[in-house]
């Protein structure tokens, strides 16, 4: 753990107990999906109604005050956030917010063949898609719906809006994926994509986590050296990211390894999270909330509104842990699975 332990953010930013500066937020824009992948998912969900998700201007309002406090980049998630209507709209918005320099996205890509050029449009920096396999048996294995041919035509989309730095991001589960590792990373290395592998955390919907089912990056990047060829660590591109990076030694690009349950990362964890619903999380796995939603409908004046939820934020800052603890005897998983959430 950097830095030393403080009791009250600096001010201007947010900087928890541990001396991590906050500067990442993850904002989920629904919990509704049209997968139901088996590591985040149930099959039958209950969605949120939606007059308790934020509006647009409620986020971007949000993304204000947290622009104010440091906050520099944003990233879209949800449930499947390409579901909400016009999400260009809101990337609109949020490009526009001062401080924010950085608006990205995380989807599955089925909706992307329609949507990437008006997302390109609208000022969206980055595109990560979700794919776990380029077999739709085993695609449909895991996300419980058929959809590769959508995400390939989404990819292709995006490359021809623009977007250049197009990242793929594959969960890795002993006893399920092992077999779409080198062919993930073939496709990757041709398309010059950069691939990442994700371990699975316990998130879950099913509760079907295991510390025996989490296949850790290490392994994945020995059958990748097998099977494929010599990687060198490589420096990260961003210092704040999750993953650790290797390159390819023929020069075909990067794999990046995020490994929260083998190799937690939370010492330099610059992430906070504002739910579909409107509230605040400091973790993946906080078990707290901090509600933004009830204050933005408490009908104050626009001052008193904004000053609230900064003091949320430093609260919910300075009450983040340490780290997970996913392995210790205290471990407490979260109420809400990866899709209420937004990961
Ligand atoms: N629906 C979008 C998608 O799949 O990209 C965005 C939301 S999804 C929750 C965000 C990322 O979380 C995806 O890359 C997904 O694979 C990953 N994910 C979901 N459940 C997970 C779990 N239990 N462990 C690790 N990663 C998980
Ligand atoms: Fe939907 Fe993404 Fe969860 Fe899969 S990982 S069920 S695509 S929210």
């Amino acid at each position: 753990m950097s830095g030393t332990r403080r009791t009250v953010p600096r001010a201007g930013r947010l900087v928890d107990r541990f001396g991590r500066a906050h500067t990442d937020l993850r904002v989920s824009v629904t919990d509704r999906c049209n997968l139901r992948c088996t590591y985040c998912m149930p099959e039958e969900a209950t969605f949120r109604p939606r007059e308790e998700l934020l509006t647009y201007e409620e986020i971007a309002r949000v993304a204000g005050v947290a622009a104010g406090l440091g906050i520099r980049s944003i990233r879209l998630t949800g449930g499947e956030p390409l579901m909400r209507a016009s999400l260009d709209e809101l990337v609109r918005q949020l490009a526009a917010v001062p401080g924010i320099d950085d608006v990205a996205l995380t989807t599955n890509g089925l909706l992307l063949a329609e949507q990437a050029e008006p997302l390109r449009r609208a000022g969206l920096h980055r595109l990560n898609v979700s794919l776990d396999s380029l077999r739709e048996d085993v695609f449909e294995r895991i996300a419980r719906r058929r959809g590769l041919d959508r995400v390939l035509a989404g990819l292709a989309a995006a490359r021809a809006a623009g977007f250049d730095a197009i990242r793929i991001n594959a969960v890795s589960i002993r006893g399920l994926t092992e077999d779409e590792i080198v062919p993930l990373a073939a496709f990757c290395r041709r398309e010059r994509f950069e691939l990442r592998f994700i371990e699975f955390m316990p998130l879950d919907a099913d509760g079907g986590w295991s510390d025996e089912r989490v296949l850790s990056g290490r392994e994945v990047r020995a059958i990748l050296e097998r099977d494929v060829g010599p990687l060198a660590p490589v420096d990260a591109l961003d210092p704040g990211q999750p993953a650790v990076d290797f390159a390819w030694d023929d020069g075909a690009g990067r794999v990046g390894f995020i490994d929260p349950v083998s190799a937690p990362f939370c010492d330099r964890c610059d992430r906070l999270r504002l739910t579909a619903d409107g509230q605040l999380r400091n973790c993946l796995f906080s078990t707290t909330e901090w509600d933004a939603r009830a204050v933005l409908r408490s009908g104050e004046a626009d001052g008193e509104v904004k000053a609230r939820i900064a003091a949320l934020f430093g609260k919910c800052v300075l009450a983040k842990r340490a780290a997970h603890g996913i392995g210790s005897p205290a471990f407490e998983r979260p109420a809400r699975a990866m899709y209420q959430i937004g990961g």
